[in-house]
């Protein structure tokens, strides 16, 4: 299956697109990832990036297509992937299409992850990451076995500098005047699929594999 997630910063797209990739084999491509491996590894992509970054401002489109285009050519996406974090602009969502439809893809499912704000707040203040490979956690609702240490790498576990208070709140602004738009795009067709994403991860991933029909 290929798919797309979308929904706002902590709406649990990319624990969901984990989970996927580990119990049913679909690639997850989280564009956040990829510019948080480019800035750590310091190559220039990642130096302008996370000027955007750091502000909760997006990426230039025409740096975004390039990566996922890329990324997409690459055969281990042929098994199904899932697009964690892109389309977030009209452009993209235009260049996504255009760029399926040279590489012989098509689109199965459009997952539209609803969640309250308050919970997305609660989410995002509590996020932890790993150092090594970005496994998510949070400090209450999903925490580590040992805090502050990955339970799958044994890597450090940070909060990412743009899940600080500030800079949600202008995520939340970006999400709402630039993403949320995109989604018009996609309503009005069979693709589109709603789900309810507040709760547990598994009461979640439930959903979200019985939405999908898997
Ligand atoms: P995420 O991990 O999806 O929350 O993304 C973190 C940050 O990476 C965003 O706030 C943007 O600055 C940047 N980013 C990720 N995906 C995109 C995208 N599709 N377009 C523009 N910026 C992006």
């Amino acid at each position: 299956m290929n798919l797309i997630f979308f929904g706002p910063p902590g709406g649990g797209k990319g624990t969901q697109a984990r989970l996927l990739q580990a119990r049913r084999g679909f690639v997850q491509i989280s564009t956040g990832d990829i510019l948080r491996e480019a800035i750590a590894v310091g190559t220039s992509l990642g130096r302008e990036a996370q000027r955007y970054m750091d502000k909760g401002e997006l990426v230039p489109d025409v740096v975004m297509i390039g990566i996922v285009e890329e990324r997409l050519r690459r055969p281990d996406t042929a098994a199904g992937f899932v697009l964690d974090g892109f389309p977030r602009t009209l452009p993209q969502a235009a260049a996504l299409e255009e760029m399926l439809g040279r590489l012989g893809r098509r689109l199965d499912r459009v997952v539209d992850f609803q969640v309250s704000e308050a919970t997305l707040v609660r989410r995002l203040s509590g996020r932890r990451v790993c150092q090594a490979a970005g496994h998510i956690y949070h400090v209450e609702f999903n925490p580590p076995r040992q805090p502050g240490v990955c339970d799958i790498d044994g890597s450090p576990l940070y909060q990412r500098e743009d899940d600080r208070p500030e800079t949600v709140r202008r995520r939340m602004e970006v999400y709402r005047a630039q993403t949320a738009p995109v989604l018009e795009h996609y309503r009005a067709r069979s693709v589109y699929t709603v789900l309810d994403a507040e709760g547990a991860v598994e009461e979640v991933s439930t959903r979200l594999e019985a939405a999908l029909g898997l």
